[in-house]
């Protein structure tokens, strides 16, 4: 016989409690399965109390090797269990811990989101949900007991509550109970997705893959039907089952303890991606921001997937969620990362965090952190750089576009890559295009459907400079922004005749022939304007202006003319004809000696072969050109 009584008491945990219970289970809906990070972090929570007890000498005859945390599963009783071996609770701790601080600490919460939160939408304002802890768990529970020792050697104590609030305590417990604490969670027919050792992994795996102590995970049943086979030496070794969790995640190591085959293989496990990361950065910031992490390079496959990046936050190795934006500058996001801020406030709005001066630092912070390292690598390894470049110049461009304090860091490592392969930065172009083409950058976004005029400016010795990214359009709008001042402009190869292709000589206009060309394009305002051209085989080249093609682009982005009329033709084109192009000298014959029709056909043929250079036939277009073409060769 026990020599104190065991006394069994009943009670119900204060009438708020009434408000407590639905409100959980109604607004947590959509993210019931935070119930298992709250309950084993709780648990490495009370491990870690006690290895600080035993670090201070305050808790003695500790095992400190056998600290764990067991996560079981029985779906015949439709339970799950989550055991630890941490400091426990007395019977008066769990009075105080569980039906009084904690509940108050759920009211705050309640309190603060009621009436704003009234759907799962909205309830998605707060953060990983952090600060509902042990009540999380009557999201998937009819009831939960408690089973509790503390290190003090006090007896054990059992707590066993309805999700009604209605609760019994028992004590002292008089089992076998060793220390630590069990919640034990009979799981309600809402939680029946959880009784699933797969769904069960997979949260653990989510949420609990870095946290300090280790996790194993058990299926009650396969345990209790392994046989005495199972138990030889062999099979011992074979089945010795391995924590599910990585105790010692990479970003909490100091950065020289780290090898380069490290953080491959911490990217390759965390991000799923058997190719290797491009670059990585670690960051390991002290107090008073005090907040740890790596955010790695991902080598993109096309242009598209960059916009896939995903940066986990956490929370003292407790993960939170991916790709919070109020934490991350947005296009940071970009790439992939861990991000651990112990000091981030979690239980408060979204709205809250975006508005935190501590975040607004934490930013920066990574912002400054990212931009050295680029700056670092074109510095020092500019050829590696250029490798790099295609993977990270989308990363590179949208982060100038989106933050100006980025975009001031690392101007002077952006780079551009020319038609020749080379690479060149701003600052470098300009500087080489003082005598022939100053402030002015030509560009093509087209390689194929623009290599003639690209070629005629190769030929003049201008370099070209390839755009053909969707983001490039805003990207040259930014930098021309910024260069005001100096004038810096970005003209297509197809919008200009820049001056270095042209010839001296004195030109000569011809109104016959401009008449004969705007007559044969069917355009009246089509502007005619002869030029000597270095480039004598070139008749005639068109030209949009830089201003109305973009206008137009823009307008096409913005849908605001529809696809068909895209073959239709912009404003202020202008044809210009070379007037050192022999076939240019022979239409001109042609005219001052009345042989009109044959002109017109000759005139034809030219300007439908510069519409082509900038592929802009509409299919009648293209029709005419071909019947055209068929009756000329006819006629050889
Ligand atoms: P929080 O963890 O945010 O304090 P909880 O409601 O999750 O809130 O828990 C309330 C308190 O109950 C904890 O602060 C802790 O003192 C106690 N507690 C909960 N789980 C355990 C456990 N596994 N071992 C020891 N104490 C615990």
């Amino acid at each position: 016989m026990a020599e104190t009584e065991t006394k069994t008491e009943r009670g119900g945990i204060s009438v708020e409690i009434e408000h407590i219970f639905p409100i959980i289970k109604k607004w947590l809906y959509s993210e019931k399965e935070i119930f298992l990070r709250e309950i084993v972090s709780n648990a490495c929570d009370a491990v870690t109390k006690l290895k600080r007890l035993v670090s201070l000498g305050e808790a003695k005859n500790i095992d400190e090797d056998s600290y764990k945390i067991t996560v079981s599963l029985n779906k015949t009783a439709r339970t799950i269990t989550v055991t630890d071996n941490g400091i426990g609770m007395t019977e008066d701790e769990l009075r105080r811990y569980i039906c009084q601080i904690a509940l108050s600490g759920a009211l705050e919460f309640i309190d603060k989101y009621e009436g704003k939160n009234e759907n799962d939408a909205n309830a998605s304002g707060i953060i990983g949900h952090f600060g509902l802890g042990f009540y999380s768990s009557f999201m998937v529970s009819k009831s939960v007991d408690v089973i509790t020792k503390s290190y003090t050697g006090a007896p054990a104590v059992k707590w066993e509550c309805k999700d009604d609030g209605e609760y019994e305590i028992t004590f002292p417990y008089e089992e076998d109970v060793e220390r630590g604490t069990s919640v034990i969670m009979h799981i309600s027919e809402e939680g029946d997705e959880f009784l699933s050792e797969y769904k069960l992994k997979d949260i653990l795996e989510k949420y609990c893959a870095f946290m300090p102590v280790e996790i194993y995970f058990e299926d009650e049943e396969k345990e209790e039907s392994s046989t005495d086979e199972d138990e030889n030496e062999d099979n011992k070794e074979k089945n010795t089952p391995s924590p599910i969790n990585d105790t010692h995640p990479l970003w909490m190591k100091n950065a020289s303890e780290c090898t380069d085959e490290e953080y491959k293989e911490f990217y390759h496990k965390v991000f799923k991606d058997y190719r290797e990361p491009l670059f990585y950065i670690h960051i390991n910031a002290d107090y008073p921001l005090n907040f740890k992490g790596i955010l790695y390079f991902p080598r993109l496959a096309n242009e598209y997937e960059s916009l896939e990046g995903q940066v986990k936050l956490y929370y003292n190795q407790v993960f939170v969620a991916d790709n919070i934006k109020e934490v991350i500058p947005e296009f940071l996001l970009l790439l992939r990362g861990v991000l651990d801020c112990p000091e981030l406030p979690l239980n408060v709005s979204r709205s809250y965090l975006q508005n935190s001066g501590y975040v607004a630092k934490i930013s920066a912070h990574i912002i400054k952190k990212v931009s050295d390292k680029i700056n670092s690598i074109f510095n020092t390894e500019r050829e590696k750089f250029e490798g790099l470049w295609n993977d990270i110049k989308t990363f590179v461009e949208y982060g100038c576009i989106r933050d100006h304090k980025f975009y001031d860091r690392v101007k002077n490592s952006v780079l551009f890559e020319a038609v020749d392969g080379s690479h060149v930065t701003l600052p470098e172009y300009l500087e080489g295009a003082k005598e022939k083409n100053e402030n002015t950058v030509y560009y093509t976004n087209d390689k194929v459907a623009q290599a003639q005029y690209i070629s005629m400016f190769e030929n003049a010795g201008i370099r070209v400079v390839i755009l053909d990214k969707i983001i490039d359009a805003s990207f040259i709008g930014m930098l021309e922004h910024e260069h005001e001042s100096d004038g810096v402009k970005f003209v297509r190869v197809d919008a200009d005749i820049a001056g270095a292709l042209k010839d001296d000589g004195a030109i000569e206009e011809n109104t016959a022939v401009a008449d004969l060309f705007k007559k044969v394009s069917g355009v009246e305002k089509l502007n005619v304007k002869f030029e000597i051209l270095k480039d004598t085989s070139v008749p005639a080249i068109l030209n949009i202006s830089e201003e109305s093609r973009r206008m137009e682009d823009m307008m096409k982005l913005y849908s605001m003319k529809n696809d068909s009329s895209i073959g239709a033709f912009p404003v202020d084109t202008t044809l210009a004809v070379n007037c050192a192009n022999p076939l240019i000298k022979k239409l001109i014959s042609l005219l001052d000696n009345s042989q009109n029709e044959k002109a017109e056909k000759i005139a034809k043929q030219i300007y439908t072969l510069s519409l082509l250079s900038q592929r802009r036939l509409t299919a009648e277009e293209l029709k005419s050109f071909l019947n055209e073409s068929f009756g000329i060769l006819e006629n050889i």
